[in-house]
């Protein structure tokens, strides 16, 4: 059996359980025809990772402490602030996280690409009156296989008073947005502990709260070099569990998500009038996908995914990588206090107003941010998800999907594919079946009238990238690549 065993997975599932016992010696049990538990064929890569419950357990509660109380130390991050002072300002602020990415990359022998991502922002007559230079810390840690594929994590490091255009007062934002700039941080310190075969981006950005400013630009920029994003996620606000609603709770996470992706064309919705869909973009299936790793990997915490782009009528910086067709999907507490947000530090008629550290709760933060590193590491150690995804099977008993190869230079550990189907009611996918290392697979009488379908890649190691929806909706491809897409 064990010269069989090396002969690799993917073999030995295509060979069987007959074959196997004809090579094998021939053991006791098979002499009277039965297979022991050590002889049935292995049918797959592996289910558990347990380095995925290492890293969501790795983030420090202490560590994100003293990186919010860092941050809430600059006395403002207004995005029009101060840039000179090396105590006071957004300047200020921006230079320490570069200097925090800085930091963890000599601790791995220079692991990290960090720079300074600067944009020129002109007036727009509403929360930029003079032109400014926006400015995002960045940490690329590059992938070792598949280099263009990114993954990115971010929080925005602007912050701000009750006025928006108030540059100067005390404007502390430690969970608006510390909290996720923290995050983005401490999943680059223990995220820097790994290779991966994909890239991944670690961001602060700035100018979110006079218009998403850095995060749209950022995203622009990516695009235009070509980058493969298949997914961002943007950590707005992660430490507050005691909400205005009165409930306390530090087990949930939001995470939001569009239903329809921001870049389809009249085309494709029409072909998704058609055929379904609208629940099925791909930043729902990356919602789905973290939604899966806090079930298996993170103790203590849920995902409600929220089938919505942001909060009622609110904006957030995954909505600029939506725009370019990217998919991204934003990471926000289950309730929060709006007293102690945007708002002047103050105490009136006996309420504490403001957006200070003693209202976050690291804890929770650090169990959030051992999510993100979790869903960063498995997409990043899986194959990228398929492309050229299709599905036929209209008046016809059985279902079948196409997709795809994948280039072996870029996946070298690619093991397979596996086939998903939910109901078209069901919020997550229900059933599933590893197909092998194929490009099409028909599910023998399951009607495609009454399922919704998708595909993941697998690696060896039993990493599987996010459910790919078929046809344009559901692509993990900017909608204007499409026509001529190499799959990065
Ligand atoms: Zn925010």
């Amino acid at each position: 059996m064990a010269s069989i065993r090396t002969a690799g997975r993917t073999l030995v599932a295509a060979l069987g359980a007959a074959l196997l016992l004809a090579l094998g010696p021939a053991p006791a049990a098979a002499q009277d025809g039965a297979a022991s538990e050590q002889e049935l064929p292995e049918t797959g890569p592996p289910g558990e990772q347990p380095v995925l419950r290492a890293i969501s357990e790795a983030p420090s509660a202490d560590s994100i402490r003293s990186y919010v109380e860092a941050m809430v130390g600059f006395h403002t991050r207004h995005t029009l602030s101060d840039t000179v002072s090396d105590t006071l300002g957004v300047g200020a602020a921006r230079r320490w996280v570069h200097g925090k990415f800085e930091e963890i990359s000599s601790r791995c022998g220079g692991c990290l690409d960090v720079r300074y991502q600067r944009f020129q922002i002109e007036p727009d007559g509403e929360r930029i009156p003079d032109t400014t230079m926006v400015v995002n810390p960045v940490a690329i840690q590059r992938g070792t296989t598949h280099p263009n594929r990114y993954l990115v994590i971010s929080g925005h490091l602007d912050s701000r008073v009750t006025d928006i255009m108030n540059d100067t007062s005390f404007a502390p934002g430690a969970n608006d947005d510390a909290s996720g700039v923290a995050g983005a941080i401490e999943a680059a310190r223990v995220l820097s502990q790994y290779d991966f075969n994909a890239s991944i981006v670690y961001m602060g950005v700035t100018g979110e709260e006079q218009g998403l400013y850095g995060s749209s630009r950022a995203a622009e920029l990516f695009k235009e070099r070509g980058w493969h994003v298949e997914a961002m996620l943007n950590n707005d606000m992660i430490g507050n569990i005691q909400g205005i609603d009165g409930v306390v709770d530090n087990t949930v996470v939001r995470v939001f998500s569009e239903g329809t992706r921001a870049d389809e064309t009249d085309r494709m919705a029409t072909i998704r009038r058609y055929t379904g869909g609208e629940n099925d973009s791909p930043s729902r299936n990356v919602a789905r996908y973290i939604n899966g790793i806090a079930d298996d990997y993170v103790r203590n915490l849920d995902v409600m995914m929220i089938y919505r782009l942001d909060r009622f009528g609110r904006g957030g910086d995954h909505r600029g990588f939506n725009a370019v067709g990217y998919p991204a999907v934003r990471f926000t507490e289950a309730h929060e206090d709006y007293e102690h947000q945007h708002a002047d530090v103050r105490t009136e008629d006996g309420v504490e107003y403001g957006d200070t550290v003693d209202e976050v709760e690291f804890g929770y933060a650090a169990k959030v941010t051992g999510l993100n590193a979790a869903s960063l590491a498995a997409m990043a150690w899986a194959p990228k998800p398929p492309s050229g995804v299709e599905i036929d099977g209209a008046v016809d008993p059985s279902t079948t999907l196409s997709w795809d190869a994948i280039d072996p230079a870029r996946a070298p550990n690619l093991a397979g594919y596996r086939v998903y189907w939910r109901k078209t009611t069901s919020p997550t996918w229900e059933k599933s079946v590893f197909v092998g290392d194929t490009t099409e697979w028909t599910l023998e009488n399951v009607v495609i009238d009454n399922y919704l379908f998708g595909v993941a890649a697998v690696s060896e190691r039993g990493f599987e990238s996010p459910v790919v929806f078929p046809g344009p909706v559901g692509a993990f491809t900017p909608a204007s690549w499409m026509e001529d897409d190499d799959g990065g």
